[in-house]
């Protein structure tokens, strides 16, 4: 274990609140309220009449949120093009978190839809999604994903190695179809939140090193059942500032350029990893600055290679859905534990953790939490809320201040998990997986069921089922 491996007991960046019941204005869905008694309130609809109809833990999605912000990049990204006389699409990258009725909603605000599995296909199709506005990703799509998509006339397959581009090829004349494809390459660059890093060389699974990028469109030019158009490129999640995607586009316009003596190439894509507030000292671009900073830097490299700009196309998940979504929990126990001579931490246990929310345990990712049912007096306190698993790591929150009166039966709610969240759910403990509510003007309805024990029963062949001999 390296010295950068150890946490510290209490994280550098978490401050004290002066009231540990505040509501943090960019990390909680936008409509989120406190009622006169200090219920917090989520799409007009109070936290305790959500735990009392649906249960915990829960999924709550912010309906409008959603909606409002598909909205908002989408013209972000629409207005910065048109400024430099182009066009851009943006594609909700449905792994996020993926539901007809989420699908419905970012398409009825004008969003392409990208998928990588042929589950993901299912449920975007399953909504009514355009097949020709569906971008379908993987660096592993088996023959049949393939096929469905051609069947379907996907409207772009992002291809990401030569052995896939054959076998879309085959399966693409076969049928007398002729596919459009993206190549996706590594620029190179690599973002995370604050930093990125570049590197010329790529020691990593997804798509083809970026020299390589003219063999490799050169066959499919090669091949009729194939239509190149355009590279694609996605540099990594959670990102803040446009430099790394500033960096990323000129080396991606150079090879673009060059593509260009050979053929048309009128896309380009520069993916997704737009960021978003978790805590309150995560102070994320407004996404209008993100889309002019980004469309500029391909602008003035299109300029510097005498090219013109290409349809842009653009691939958010998170910044789409990430801050609509709270996750609501019950506190079952708490106890006090000494972290050292001069440091007590609160441990919350609720009843929920890394089943439904993996991402502190995956990337040790940061979330903050208030109560829910009630608002308190009592002084803040350093608190960890953790999950019922059976695991150390099962962590929700890490470090967190808290009333010092947080007890058992306390609604607690965790924002900002609309997110990777729900989609990377599991049934660690053969947990069932909580349901989603949207919430919207004051009402509440399933959009995705949970799960019951006898959901997980029936997958197990060891149990005769009823009837059967
Ligand atoms: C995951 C992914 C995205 C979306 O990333 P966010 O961080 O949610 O915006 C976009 N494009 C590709 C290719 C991805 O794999």
């Amino acid at each position: 274990m390296s010295a950068s491996d150890v946490r510290p007991a209490v994280p550098e960046w978490l401050r004290v609140p002066a009231d540990p019941n505040d509501l943090a204005e960019a990390v909680w869905p936008p409509a989120c309220a406190r009622t006169s008694d200090g219920v917090l309130t989520v799409g007009g609809v109070s936290a305790t009449e959500l735990a009392e109809r649906f249960g915990t833990p829960l999924y709550v999605l912010d309906q409008d949120a959603v909606i409002g912000q598909a909205r908002r990049v989408r013209r972000a990204f629409a207005a910065a093009a048109e400024r430099h006389g182009t066009t851009a699409r943006v594609y909700y990258a449905s792994k996020a978190f993926l539901s007809t009725e989420v699908v419905r909603w970012v398409t009825g605000e004008g969003l392409a839809v990208d998928v990588a599995t042929g589950g993901e296909l299912a449920v975007a199709l399953a909504a009514g999604a355009d097949p020709g506005l569906i971008g379908l990703h993987g660096n592993n799509k088996s023959r049949l994903e393939l096929a469905r998509a051609v069947e379907l006339g996907v409207g772009s397959v992002i291809v990401d190695s030569l052995i896939e581009i054959d076998r879309l090829a085959e399966i693409a004349a076969a049928r007398g179809a002729v596919q459009p494809v993206l190549v996706r390459v590594n620029s190179g660059v690599h973002a995370e939140t604050h930093d990125f890093l570049a590197t010329a060389h790529e020691d990593q699974k997804f798509g083809f090193a970026l020299a390589d990028a003219d063999e490799v469109v050169a066959r499919i030019r090669d091949l009729p059942s194939l239509r190149f158009l355009g590279l694609h490129c996605h540099i990594g999640s959670q990102i803040f500032g446009t430099a790394g995607f500033a960096e990323s586009a000129s080396r991606l316009v150079e090879v673009h350029a060059r593509l260009l003596a050979g053929g048309e190439a009128p896309v380009l894509n520069l993916g997704g990893g737009f960021g978003i507030a978790y805590t309150s000292v995560d102070d994320p671009t407004d996404i209008e600055d993100l889309a002019d900073g980004i469309v500029d830097a391909v602008a003035r490299e299109c300029v510097a290679h005498g090219v013109a700009l290409p349809t842009l196309a653009f691939e958010p998940g998170r910044a789409i859905v990430g801050r609509a979504g709270i996750t609501l929990y019950e506190v079952g126990t708490t106890k006090s534990v000494r972290v050292s001579a001069d440091l007590e931490r609160l441990y919350v246990s609720v009843d929920g953790g890394m089943s439904d929310n993996a991402r502190p345990a995956l990337y040790g990712a940061d979330y903050s939490a208030r109560l829910a049912g009630r608002i308190s007096a009592a002084p803040p306190t350093l608190a960890r809320v953790v999950g019922r698993h059976c695991e150390s790591g099962d962590i929700v929150v890490d470090a967190e201040y808290l009333p010092a009166d947080t007890a058992p039966g306390d609604l607690l709610a965790v924002p900002a998990t609309g997110a990777y969240c729900f989609s990377l759910a599991s049934n660690y403990n053969y947990v069932p997986r909580p349901p989603v509510v949207a919430v919207s003007d004051g009402t509440a309805r399933i959009i995705v069921r949970g799960e019951t024990i006898d959901d997980l029963l029936a997958r197990d062949a060891g149990i005769p089922t009823e009837g059967a001999e």
